[in-house]
């Protein structure tokens, strides 16, 4: 579904693929990802079950610039 070409929901013009950065480590930046249910917050960070976590994929409109986001 993300790898076929998109058509701006907003203008209709053509959206290419990427993702968006987290910038948490400036040396290591990594892809933000998609979690199920509410952040369960511990002192370490977030409480994150890896088998759930989902890499988010976001697609970017040409003209306008906006942005549409999947987690597959
Ligand atoms: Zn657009």
């Amino acid at each position: 579904m993300a790898t076929s070409s998109k058509t701006c929901p907003k203008c209709g013009r053509r959206m290419e693929e990427g993702f968006t950065i987290d910038a948490g480590d400036y040396n290591s930046p990594t892809v933000p990802g998609w979690h199920p249910g509410q952040p369960d917050k511990r002192w370490y960070g977030l409480k994150v079950d890896k088998a759930e976590k989902r890499p988010v994929a976001t697609w970017r409109c040409t003209s306008c610039g906006y942005l549409e986001s999947y987690a597959l």
